[in-house]
């Protein structure tokens, strides 16, 4: 049996009149950028998330770039973040001009650890980007007292965690502002690159618009210097026909999620993520801590299972921050953690017959390795 690690094309089956009719529309209007399709998305998005502004960009690097900019962060000042992310989240604080300061994760959720958080704020911090890894939230009331206390902004890395929620509040309206993905493979996915940043803030809300198109909100009148940014139609309207499933497809993942979870209960060599209280963790990711990895991941290959590893190596640790000087002491869960973390295969239209066969694979790895 194949088990795909994710399965784009089984999605666009199944709705696939849908997305036909929405691409063939903005063609036939030549809505290629901004206008209806882009603002229609944004309205959308805005009004499920309950929060006044939506703004589309081309991506959820951009997305980050564009929020801490607009927040004046650049040259001098710091910004810190998690040491196990995407780069997303702390090649876009260098991009401004400022420097990155990474912590360590907690070791039950894989979330930055927010004991660490108050130490590591100086006089020049600017900003903290809290990242809802693989759908799981982090301590927002933690971070927001910490944050409120030092009147630091707070923007939430949400390209991971589309609809979780904290204590019934969805991530991204919490802090000043939240940047999404909609990368093909986030959970909402677009058919190419696409962002998105909310807020509740309607200067930011004004300021990230007009940067992310050139410094205009109108044609030809350019208050700043800005970039070029943008949503585009296609994949607005794209979105768009997505979105009445999404809560679907999240419920898909979470019952994935669990049917792994009590599959594997009796693995001891296996460590299934924990879900934290009161949260939606809407996993973006599976990841499983494991023994003998390597060995693992060519055992399930060879029997069909696609995994992957988010990520082989944290942050402060790559070559682009070797400038940095940190050291695998200064991340103790993390690093530990990058030698062990496996991600299974995970998207809502996953059978039972698959997540049976991956679980399968690994029991039978793991009880032939016991014979040996
Ligand atoms: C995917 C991702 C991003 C960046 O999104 P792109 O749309 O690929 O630019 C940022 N942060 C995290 C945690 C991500 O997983």
């Amino acid at each position: 049996m194949k088990v795909p690690f994710v399965d784009l094309y089984s999605q666009y089956q199944s709705i696939q009149s849908d997305i036909d009719e929405a691409i063939q529309t903005v063609i036939k209007e030549t809505a290629f950028i901004g206008g209806k399709y882009v603002e229609e998305f944004e309205q959308k998005f805005a009004s499920l998330y309950g929060v006044k502004h939506c703004i589309g960009v081309a991506n959820g690097t951009d997305s980050l770039y564009i929020i801490m900019k607009m927040l004046g962060i650049g040259p001098g000042d710091e910004v810190i973040t998690v040491a196990n992310s995407w780069i997303s989240s702390s090649e876009t604080i260098s991009q401004t001009g400022a420097k990155p300061v990474f912590i360590d994760i907690e070791p039950q959720y894989y979330t930055i650890d927010v004991s660490q958080l108050e130490a590591a704020i100086t006089a020049n911090t600017k900003a903290i980007i809290p990242v809802h890894l693989q759908g799981q939230m982090c301590d927002m009331d933690a971070i927001m007292s910490i944050a409120n206390k030092y009147n630091i902004p707070v923007i939430e890395d949400c390209a991971q965690s589309h609809f979780s929620e904290w204590h019934g509040s969805r991530a991204g309206t919490m802090g000043i502002a939240g940047s999404f993905s909609f990368y093909p493979g986030k959970n909402l996915g677009a058919y190419g690159d696409a962002g998105c940043i909310i807020t509740n803030s309607d200067e930011l809300a004004k300021k990230c618009k007009m940067f992310a198109r050139h410094g205009a909100l109108k044609k030809h009148q350019h208050e700043i210097e800005g970039i070029n940014s943008r949503l585009d139609g296609l994949q607005a309207a794209i979105l768009s026909a997505k979105l009445p499933h999404i809560l679907n497809w999240t419920d898909k993942r979470i019952v994935n999620a669990s049917l792994y979870t009590n599959l594997l209960k009796d693995n001891t060599n296996v460590i299934c993520p924990e879900v934290r209280a009161n949260t939606k963790h809407t996993f973006h990711l599976y990841v499983v801590r494991v023994k003998q990895r390597e060995a693992l991941t060519l055992y399930l290959k060879e029997n069909g299972v696609e995994t992957a590893i988010h990520y082989p190596e944290i942050l402060p640790l790559l070559p682009a921050y070797k400038y940095l000087n940190y050291s695998a002491a200064d991340f103790k869960i993390a690093a530990d953690y990058s030698s062990q973390i496996l991600s299974l295969p995970m998207f809502p239209e996953l059978t039972t017959d698959q997540i049976k066969h991956v679980v399968d694979t690994i029991n039978r790895f793991y009880d032939t390795a016991a014979q040996k």
